[in-house]
């Protein structure tokens, strides 16, 4: 066991990892970096494009240069699927729809939400790597950690990590028990030598799907001829604005508090847990990097590595696995990459998307 390597903590790969260490092992460490689906998620494109549109906001950029970003990078992440489904009607409108969502979402928060939260806090950086060495079970393990930003309060001087996390639905509950939300603040307080209190969550709710489309009122109304509405109602007739002559971007200036409300929720600030429960956490992740880096080295043969790496069979995540072909024989992970089928990981935001 190497006892006193450096080693680097990746939040996603270590989620990864407690969910197939079979997956974990493709993704994050076969042939060097990893292997990943070709095509990506619709829903990760779309946090990965709102995140470039509020990087560049929060970089000084204009409004316009913000969704000049926004777009260009949904067109980066969609482009394969774009290319490979040229008939999919369906596919073809969801893309429109996200194309135009991603960049409703950096207005909305331009014109309901930047006022305040300027007001507020100051932005201390922006997007920028945080390597924390930390001593750890006489191993220095190096957490990696990229915040969307640091802020400083600015009537009470205290240090915040902001996230921005696009979701399909509204629950802070469960955002304790997300290790993004320890390990940021963590990196934080090591990097500017002072108490970092948690995370602020800038939230961008899409919505659920009906039908294949979502129903997110930045972007789409209701009718029944006169009258307009921003939610759904019997017999009215759904439209997608952008669609119509309707100047969308102005549309979202004139939309309501209250609906604003739905779609850019608030939430009270996330608090990491206490010190004795993140030293646990801490000392069992030095623990599996230990191993990990061990089991992916060349003192160990392949037969071994793969019982390390265990796959982890199982309904919930097999059936959506770029993987599953290979764990479940009917080919093996060498011809999966040489026919094409994958992709070298590309290291995204690891906090794009939430649910
Ligand atoms: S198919 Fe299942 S067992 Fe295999 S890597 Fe994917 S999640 Fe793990």
């Amino acid at each position: 066991m190497a006892v006193g390597t450096v080693t680097v903590f990746s939040r996603s790969g270590h989620e990864s990892f407690l969910t197939c260490r079979r997956k974990f092992y493709y993704n994050y460490l076969y042939g060097g970096a990893g292997w990943t689906k070709k095509q990506t998620p619709m829903e990760l494109a779309i946090g990965l494009a709102v995140h470039a549109g509020m990087e560049a906001l929060f970089r000084g950029k204009s409004s316009d240069e913000a969704l000049e970003e926004t777009e260009k990078t949904w067109a980066s992440y969609t482009k394969e699927a774009r290319e490979a489904n040229p008939n999919n009607t369906l596919l073809m409108s969801q893309l429109e729809e996200g194309s135009y969502l991603s960049q409703a979402f950096i207005l909305a928060w331009l014109n309901f939400r930047a006022e305040e939260f300027h007001n507020t806090y100051e932005i201390l950086q922006v997007e920028e790597e945080l390597r924390v060495p930390l001593d750890i079970c006489s191993a220095t393990v190096t957490l990696a950690a990229r915040c969307d930003a640091i802020l400083r309060d600015r009537s009470t001087k205290d240090l915040w990590v902001l996230n921005h996390k696009t979701c399909k639905d509204w629950d802070s509950s469960t955002w304790k028990y997300d290790i993004q939300m320890w390990m940021e603040p963590l990196a934080a307080e090591h990097h500017f030598g002072e108490p970092c209190r948690g995370t602020i969550i800038n939230a961008f709710r899409k919505g659920r799907p009906y039908q294949g489309l979502l129903n997110n009122p930045l972007i789409y109304g209701y009718t029944n001829g006169s009258d307009w509405s921003y939610t759904s109602k019997p017999g009215w007739k759904k439209i997608f604005i952008p669609q119509t002559s309707i100047d969308w971007q102005d549309r979202i200036r004139k939309i309501p508090e209250a609906v604003i409300d739905t779609v850019l929720p608030r939430s009270l600030p996330v608090y990491p847990p206490t010190q004795p429960i993140l030293t646990e956490w801490l000392t069992s992740i030095t623990r599996w990097q230990l191993e990990i880096a061990y089991y992916n080295s060349d003192d160990v043969s392949q037969e071994e590595r793969l019982n390390y790496f265990e796959a982890r069979r199982c309904k919930f995540t097999c059936a959506s696995c770029e993987f599953s072909n290979v764990c479940f024989g009917q080919t093996d992970i060498d011809t999966v990459i040489n026919d094409g089928l994958l992709q070298k990981r590309i290291d995204h935001h690891a906090t794009a998307e939430s649910s």
